[in-house]
């Protein structure tokens, strides 16, 4: 008998050892799930309320699966960028990731469409808060009014310059520490029949190019999608009515090509036929040679490049803009070369040449340029260097400036010499931003003699 009982428990302890086992394993792991949706729950309150919604809905009840609707939970998330509040930035969303969002909520699709107009078109430009919506109900309003923000930049100052540019100085709301009280700066330059906008990308700037102030303030952070959209808005909502803010161009604070996501999101948004309805000839992305990024812009976008060149040898283009010993000035125009004369032939390629005394303005200089562009079909824009605190620059002479317009133009080139726009406001080409203390965001490439 006690042999059989051990013969038993032989048999028997295996079985029962492994289902504890695997009883204390499911266990452990109910438990992990369980507070690893509490902890990601807390971070996200508005979360909660979403997923009691759906908890008590049918549509759970009644859905075999329910990670579709996370799904798409995340996807709005990953995307609107959120402020340090944890609200939703609805400006940092296209209308399809809106719609994916909304419905998140337990909200219908159609509610983005309605949504998108207060933000973009109603009341002449939009709205800057969810009470102004009144085709919403109230209460999608206040749902929306706790888990999501309309503007997440606030106007602080406009600074007029004489020839009628403005500058306009932008609070970044409820960031994070580290870019918390950032201000951000954008130009409006008025034309005969339109206006053109100047926004900025990044707070600062981290290419470290000599001729240009922003570079003295370091990188601070990149702009937020919502952040680069809000400046068009604010602009439009409040300038408009006298003449249509109809070009964008990214040429402000930042290298837009170093936050190259956030960039393509806003240029899609601002592009959007039910929204601001830009056209992409009149979109202009700025870069000082990222060549990797230049490539996907033009593959995902259609909207105009400006290549900032600068100068027509490697040695003085190391020294001017450091990019340059990544990308060198052959393989950025053979880049150049082999998207605008094969893939992309109808959208625009401007360079761009700030003309330094000196420096880049010889008429070698000039011989160079024509035979480095030969056969690439492009504008060239010269542009004379706006001055600013601790420049070790000076602009070339108007006679300078002609002589090198001259030649090229006499070999087949266009070529604009652009006029300096809000000087007296520091609102003109690389003038923008406010360094801390000049001495100490001098670079190592200050003390290199060109
Ligand atoms: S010119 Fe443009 S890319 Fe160069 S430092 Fe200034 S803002 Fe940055």
């Amino acid at each position: 008998m006690r042999e059989n009982l051990s013969r038993m428990d032989c048999f028997v302890r295996p079985f029962v050892t492994y289902s504890t086992h695997r009883s204390l394993r499911l266990f452990q792991c109910a438990l992990k799930t369980a507070s690893s949706t509490l902890a990601y729950t807390k971070r996200r309150p508005w979360r909660q309320s979403w997923l009691r919604a759906s908890f008590q809905s049918n549509t759970y009840k009644n859905s075999v699966d329910p990670i579709p609707a996370f799904n798409n939970v995340a996807v709005a998330e990953e995307s609107a960028q959120m402020d340090v509040r944890n609200k939703v930035l609805l400006k940092g969303l296209t209308l399809e990731k809106m719609q994916l969002w909304l419905e998140s909520l337990g909200e219908k699709r159609f509610r983005a469409l309605q949504l998108w107009k207060w933000l973009y078109q109603q009341q002449g430009g939009g709205v800057d808060n969810f009470a102004s919506m009144t085709n919403l109900s109230k209460q999608f309003r206040e749902k929306l009014e706790q888990v999501a923000v309309v503007d997440s930049l606030k106007l602080e100052n406009v600074y007029e310059a004489q020839d009628g540019t403005k500058k306009l100085t932008f609070r970044l709301k409820n960031r994070d520490s580290g870019l918390g009280g950032g201000v951000v700066e954008s130009v409006l330059i008025p034309n005969e029949s339109w206006v053109t906008l100047c926004v900025s990308s990044q707070l600062g700037c981290a290419q470290r190019c000599q001729f240009c102030y922003t570079a003295k303030m370091g990188l601070h952070g990149h702009l937020h999608t919502a952040e680069i959209v809000d400046q068009v808005v604010i602009a439009k909502r409040l300038f408009e009515k006298e003449k249509r803010i109809s070009n964008v161009v990214f040429m402000g604070m930042g290298e837009p090509l170093h936050n190259i996501d956030n960039v393509l999101t806003a240029i899609e948004i601002l592009l959007d036929e039910q929204g601001l309805h830009l056209s992409h000839n009149k979109v202009t992305v700025s870069t000082s040679g990222l060549v990797p990024e230049m490539e996907r812009l033009t593959k995902e976008t259609k909207v105009n490049l400006a290549l900032s060149l600068n100068a027509t040898t490697d040695e003085v283009r190391d020294k001017l803009m450091p990019i340059n010993r990544k990308y060198p000035i052959q393989v950025l125009l053979d880049t150049v070369k082999r998207i605008y004369t094969h893939e992309r032939s109808k959208q625009k390629l401007f360079v761009e040449y700030v003309m330094l005394n000196g420096v880049n303005d010889s008429l070698e200089d000039a011989k160079r340029l024509h035979i480095l562009l030969a056969g690439i079909p492009c504008k060239i824009n010269l542009i004379p260097f706006n001055s600013h605190e601790g420049a070790d620059f000076e602009s070339s002479s108007e006679g300078k400036i002609q002589l090198f317009y001259n030649y090229l133009t006499q070999r087949g080139h266009y070529v604009f010499t652009r006029e300096s726009r809000g000087q007296d406001k520091m609102a003109a080409c690389g003038q923008l931003g406010k360094p801390r203390r000049l001495s100490l965001t001098k670079n190592k490439y200050d003390s290199q003699p060109l």
